[in-house]
């Protein structure tokens, strides 16, 4: 605590008053998905920025808010970039050191301000909008320090269990940091990625969360809405990336190429998730994998395990990754950790568990019961889960299944040529299979293991097998 005494008295600063700006507008029907910028003239001298919004709540009126600094806000230049709360929040504030969920702290610089205004629905009567601004005037104090969480919490090989997506209340979730840090702990989980809608700012905090015991990564949510959502997996905790474009644009290309050249991953989430709204709409060969299983196993899993597969058949090697994408505590079809991703990583680090996935050297498990190994042998060849088993023609195949935790249900054995073989699980102790192929010559091998209503339990990753019969050239054909 430091004391002022000896020191000159400062002048007393004259009282000033917060400034209250109004601005109004109205949205007709036919402007859904249209981004609308509203200036703020803030003079020097401002500590604060205040926002409400108001609008009409009834039937399925959304205007999502977000807000950028005169350092720029054009789609594609977010330089100015200082939050985003989408639909979840109808008012925030920023100073120097601390801002509301979702937006990023430090100077309130002079200059042009823009308030984004985007309605994600609209009623066909439109909707009259209003912000109400408060600019603060004052000194603005201490800046704020950012504590992004340490890339590495061991350097130990090993399995482990993530979960990929997930909310707080820095986007649309219900949980603090805290807790859901707390109850990642209390599910076993070794590591987190942070995927908030369309910012970063709870990246600049996880370091106050982070622990040698678990591992939490950065990432985002990239979420137009109108085509679609995916994950920028493995990123720096001030990369901010922009949401402003459609397909047309051709800019996924470098958003998704920005995000591999920081060590990350760019994954399709939830491509059939509703079946209207949120449908992906970007081209699948920008990506590196696909959201497969989104919380509880349904039918819009199933149609995203078919469109993953149909890929894997053509030769395209393609992660398929297990997320909860959870929100609340409270329950619902997504609870965190249910279901999750096993990685095998050379650590449990940002790069260790970003390269792991890279190889596809992944399981996808219901919950934290589960554990698998799959490998593949051909003569003195091994290969492991994204591992290619080189064959040539006269050998057999040789595969072990190793099953640990699951309930009662089916195993089967597929490759592009179909399901090779079906097992069930063991009743007690762990289930162990040894399927030779004495005569096929799958492109690719991978497990799946499912209750006997179908819900899935497990899933893995492709072994990849290169035998004369498999090197044909690769299908030209897309999927869409
Ligand atoms: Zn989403
Ligand atoms: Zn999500």
């Amino acid at each position: 605590m430091g004391s002022y005494l000896g020191l000159a008295a400062p002048a007393p600063a004259l009282a000033q008053a917060p400034v209250e700006l109004i601005r109004t507008g109205h949205v007709p029907a036919d402007s859904l998905y249209k981004l609308l910028y509203v200036p703020i003239e803030v003079p020097a001298g401002t500590r604060e920025i205040r926002v409400q919004e108001s609008y009409p709540h009834q039937g399925k009126n959304v205007l999502n808010m977000g807000i950028y600094d005169p350092r720029g806000h054009q789609a594609g230049h977010p330089r100015g970039f200082r939050g985003w709360s989408g639909g979840a929040k109808n008012e925030f504030f920023i100073n120097a050191q601390a801002a509301s969920t979702g937006y990023v702290p430090g100077p309130v610089g002079a200059g042009t301000w823009h308030v984004l205004l985007y309605p994600s629905t609209i009623e066909p009567a439109g909707l009259d909008w209003q912000l109400r601004v408060t600019l603060v005037p004052g000194a603005a104090g201490p800046a704020f320090q950012p504590t992004p969480a340490p890339a590495v919490a061991n350097d130990r090989p090993g399995w482990y269990q993530g979960d990929l997506h997930l909310h707080t209340l820095h986007s649309d979730g219900k949980r603090t940091q805290q807790e859901l840090v707390d109850e990642a702990s209390a599910q076993g989980l070794d590591f987190l990625i942070s995927t908030e809608h369309n910012t970063n700012s709870a990246n600049l905090s996880w370091g106050q969360y982070a622990s040698p015991k678990l591992l939490i990564i950065n990432g985002e949510e990239v979420t137009t809405t109108a085509f679609g959502h995916w994950n920028a997996l493995g990123l720096d905790a001030t990369t901010l990336l922009d949401w402003r474009y459609a397909p047309a644009d051709s800019a996924i290309a470098s958003a998704t190429a920005q995000v591999r050249a920081l060590g990350g991953l760019a994954i399709i989430n939830h491509p059939f998730f509703p079946d209207t709204v949120n449908r992906f709409r970007f081209g699948v060969r920008h990506f590196d994998g696909i959201e497969v299983w989104n919380g509880r196993w349904d039918a819009r899993n199933e149609r995203a395990l078919a469109w993953w597969d149909a890929l894997l058949r053509q030769g395209r090697p393609t992660l398929a990754v297990a997320a909860s994408d959870t929100h609340t505590a409270a329950p619902s079809p997504n609870q965190l950790g249910r279901p999750r991703t096993v990685v095998q990583a050379g650590g449990l680090s940002r790069t260790g568990i970003m390269q792991g996935l890279r190889r596809g050297r992944a399981y996808l498990v219901a919950d934290r019961l589960i554990s698998l190994t799959l490998t593949a042998q051909a003569g003195a060849a091994t290969a492991g889960l994204g591992d290619t088993l080189a064959v040539v023609a006269v050998q057999v195949i040789r595969v072990a299944f190793e099953l640990r935790g699951a309930p009662a249900g089916t195993i089967t054995l597929r490759s592009d040529l179909g399901v090779l073989a079906t097992n069930p699980v063991a009743a007690s102790g762990p289930t162990v299979v040894r399927w030779p192929l004495p005569n096929a010559h799958p492109r690719y091998l991978r497990v799946e293991v499912r209750t006997p209503q179908g819900a899935m339990l497990a899933l893995t990753n492709p072994i990849w097998v290169s035998s004369p019969a498999t090197r044909r050239p690769a299908s030209k054909k897309l999927i869409k």
